[in-house]
């Protein structure tokens, strides 16, 4: 049956991909809710935005009355809620617009859609029934994790250590909150980091890609020896739809790709992809990308290792990732070669590769 989808951050990375997914491969109507912040782009969208099914509404999560024209307008029988300030680095250079964005906006919004919800029971309890309010989040609420071999699981104790993670950590509390003060059908997602085509270039990989084809320097925090779990997005995408359609309200699920790697093993890995499709001749004095590599001071509070166990999702919902991290990060290298007018016009922008996060 059709369903109708609002999408909060849906001009972003991890939104743009769940956005196409839907209209690529359902029947579902999206309604798309994004800010466009200096992390939202139309043009990851350019794919989707004639479809009929499609639709944008241009608006801040935080803004109350914007919210419940929404909700009025699309009358949506589930809500998907990425919008967030996304940036660990950023976040240590200006924390207030996390708390705005990720725990006002996220209240906000949880308010919208519990009132909504309320008339939906009067006016069409079976829709009512039906709704549901899912919530994305990080694995970086859980903190460090101490032993090599442990593994978030869906009770691990919060413990974040950034302003990012606090922010993130505090909506999902709140989501929590709603479900069990009020009865919200809601649901809750805690992923690995992702990686793919249309991110933003602020983030290790697509910042690493663009250097190296720069002859840049490739600046490794610290040692690099930070391990974080990848997926590509995809893959997230594609679980994340599956929670909101199956999951069980009142419920999280974590979300990774069994791909432990450092950060460092990462940075190699894209030197040795991109000596073998671009060649090193516009390097000036390199004989592979990885004489580019340069160790830089670490982040403020940089938790060494995330890992997470992904068993719940696979086994109550069937959900797998379908690319390995090579595979994944072949098809992202190659995207990036692909798509330089996508990254060139975010450059000549809103961000030219500058050191975000460090302190004075
Ligand atoms: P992103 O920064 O690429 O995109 C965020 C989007 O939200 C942008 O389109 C932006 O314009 C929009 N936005 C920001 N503030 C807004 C506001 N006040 N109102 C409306 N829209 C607003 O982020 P992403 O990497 O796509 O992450 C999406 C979600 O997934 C976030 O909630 C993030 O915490 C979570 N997450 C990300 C990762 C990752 O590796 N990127 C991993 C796990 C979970």
């Amino acid at each position: 049956m059709m369903k109708t989808f609002l999408v909060t951050g849906g001009a972003g990375f991890i939104g743009s991909a769940v956005v196409r997914e839907l209209i690529d491969n359902s029947e579902h109507r999206v309604v798309n809710v994004d800010k466009l912040t200096y992390a939202g782009n139309l043009e990851s969208l350019a794919n989707v935005e004639g479809n009929a099914r499609y639709h944008f509404v241009q608006a801040d999560i935080g803004d109350a009355r914007a919210m419940q024209r929404a909700f009025e307008e699309f009358q949506p029988d589930v809500v998907m809620h990425l919008a967030a300030e996304s940036h660990v680095d950023r976040s240590i250079d200006g924390p207030a617009e996390f708390i705005q964005t990720n725990v006002v906006g996220t209240t906000v919004l949880l308010e919208a859609a519990r009132l909504y919800w309320l008339q939906l029971k009067e006016s069409d309890p079976q829709k009512a029934e039906g709704f549901r309010f899912h919530h994305i989040s990080t694995d970086e609420v859980y903190g460090d994790l101490e032993g090599t071999d442990d593994l978030f699981t869906e009770t691990t104790p919060y413990a974040p250590s950034s302003p990012y993670s606090a922010s993130k950590a505090s909506s999902d509390h709140l989501v929590r909150a709603w479900h069990r003060t009020y009865g919200l059908p809601s649901l809750i997602t805690n992923c690995s980091n992702n990686y793919g085509p249309y991110h933003f270039p602020e983030k290790l990989i697509p910042l690493m890609i663009l250097n190296a084809l720069a002859g840049k320097p490739m600046p490794v925090y610290g040692d690099g020896q930070q391990v974080r779990d990848w997926l590509y997005v995809e893959d997230h995408a594609r679980a994340l739809i599956t929670v909101a359609t199956q999951g069980q309200t009142g419920e999280t699920y974590n979300i990774g790709g069994h791909n432990e790697k450092t950060n460092l093993e990462v940075v190699e890995t894209l030197c040795d992809l991109l000596d073998d499709r671009v060649g090193t001749s516009h390097l000036t004095s390199a004989d592979s990308h990885r004489d580019l590599i340069t160790f830089v001071a670490d982040r403020p509070g940089h938790d060494v290792r995330y890992a997470i166990d992904a068993s719940r999702i696979e086994r109550e919902l069937g959900w797998t990732p379908a690319e390995t991290f090579e595979t994944g990060l072949a098809k992202t290298v190659d995207w990036y070669l692909t798509n330089r007018e996508w990254w060139q016009r975010v450059q000549d922008g809103s961000y030219r590769g500058e050191r975000l996060g460090v302190l004075t």
